[in-house]
């Protein structure tokens, strides 16, 4: 095989279907048409009419001349100061499986704050795709308790302080009917559930990231405001699945109005305090038909729990039907060839407006002329950014010590990894030596 030759990869079969699927998507917005391109793009790209042309004898114009994209990729572009960008991390169900995680959002402003909302299951992989240093991401907000919207909050706890999160995680969560089914207990009981990886990790690394800043906040809140910093407002008010506890949240700020709700029954709070925002998500769950084909539910289960925990398809559209929002988000389905089509019909029974049927990596950018909607093209080789603060050398006293017995079990490496030591302290000018 020449070198030159183009090899295809899975990575490149991989973002050519998402673009495939992003273009997709953008003919299936309301109004019929794809999104159009930003001015950014066509700058980005000035002899894109040149490029489309053949290459003529002078081989002028190559066949290969970059044209206009219309994928996200991240850390590519700067959000200006009157923009919002959202992300899809996790569009799922509870089971997590490569094409979808469960529940997370990532709300980037215009202003450099960045927020996440909901934490399920296998969406720490997505946050991590987005290449922004752990340090910006310490932020989340937990719609409820279930392991789809919180189950990878260890994750980003631990791995987002060995990356360069040189702070406590802030999280905020509702209260609950009694105190153990509130976050503050939940968190509490997580923490206390990774002593083993906590203790094991003292002496080692910059110890300042390993600690959770939990805010509970009453579940029964009508559109309490919870947060507010740098100009930031958010607000919950409750919401209705499982138990009591459930919220939704209301972010404001700059002029626009972001709103993510969790797991629930249709309610009226959603109704009243969503109305009119700029982007709206909502649960849709998926059929009650395919609940039984797909998942085996049995019919009282399937009805049970897609009408009545959840919100169906039909029910999701009456719901943006009254509140009427410039893009609604539809999450909460395994989004394939053979779902898809019936919850869009579905939710076309009861709404006719903008409708982005989410899934993973999907990328909206927010301004008050445009929404535009987009895939992200991810690099599975992603290395976590560098911290924007440089990590502090580890209190290598703090180390919890082995027992002699284990210790005594080490074989002897240590004219094996001299040369380590030395390679390093030469190069960075230390003086470590081997335990
Ligand atoms: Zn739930
Ligand atoms: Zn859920």
């Amino acid at each position: 095989m020449k070198s030159s030759q183009p090899t295809i990869t899975p990575f490149s079969i991989a973002a050519a279907l998402a673009m495939l699927g992003a273009f997709a998507l953008g003919c299936a917005q309301a109004n019929g048409e794809p999104p159009k391109p930003k001015e950014a793009d066509t700058q980005a790209a000035p002899d894109a009419d040149a490029a489309s042309k053949p290459a003529d004898s002078s081989g002028k114009f190559s066949p290969v001349k970059a044209r206009a994209r219309d994928f996200y990729a991240p850390n590519s572009e700067d959000l200006g100061p009157n923009e919002m960008r959202l992300i899809a991390c996790g569009t799922g169900m509870p089971t997590a499986r490569p094409k979808q995680a469960a529940s997370c959002w990532l709300l980037e402003l215009g202003n450099g704050d960045k927020f996440i909302f909901d934490i399920g299951t296998g969406s720490a992989e997505r946050i991590a795709a987005l290449q922004i240093p752990y340090n910006y991401l310490d932020k989340v907000f937990l719609s409820h308790l279930h392991t789809d919207h919180f189950g990878d909050l260890d994750a980003l706890f631990v791995g987002g302080a060995l990356a360069g999160r040189q702070k406590p995680l802030r999280v905020w969560g509702p209260s609950a009917e009694t105190p153990e089914r509130g976050t503050k207990y939940a968190l509490d009981h997580l923490r206390k559930a990774l002593t083993w990886d906590l203790d094991g990790r003292q002496g080692l690394t910059d110890p300042r990231g390993y600690h959770l800043d939990v805010n509970e906040f009453d579940y029964m809140g009508m559109n309490a405001v919870i947060y507010q910093e740098n100009g930031v407002t958010i607000r919950s008010f409750p919401a209705i699945h499982s138990l009591d506890g459930p919220v939704s949240f209301v972010v404001e700020w700059n002029g626009f109005k972001f709103v993510f709700g969790g797991d629930t029954y249709p309610n009226k709070w959603y109704a009243k305090y969503a109305k009119g925002a700029d982007l709206a998500i909502h649960e849709c769950f998926i059929a009650v038909p395919d609940m039984i084909d797909k998942f085996k539910f049995t019919p009282q289960s399937a009805l049970a729990v897609g009408t009545q925990i959840h919100t169906a398809p039909e029910a999701f559209g009456k719901v943006m039907s009254i509140i009427k929002p410039r893009m609604a988000v539809a999450y909460h389905f395994f989004k394939d060839f053979d779902t898809t089509a019936s919850i869009n019909e579905r939710i076309r029974t009861t709404y006719d407006g903008p409708l982005s049927l989410s899934i993973d990596y999907m990328v909206w950018n927010i301004t008050k002329d445009e929404i535009r909607v987009r895939m992200a093209i991810v690099d599975e080789d992603v290395w976590p950014p560098p911290a924007t603060e440089k990590p502090q050398a580890p209190d290598q006293s703090k180390r919890i010590p082995y027992s002699p017995e284990i210790s005594g079990g080490k074989l002897d490496m240590k004219k094996v990894l001299q040369p380590v030591y030395d390679e390093i302290n030469k190069q960075y000018g230390t003086h470590e030596k081997q335990e």
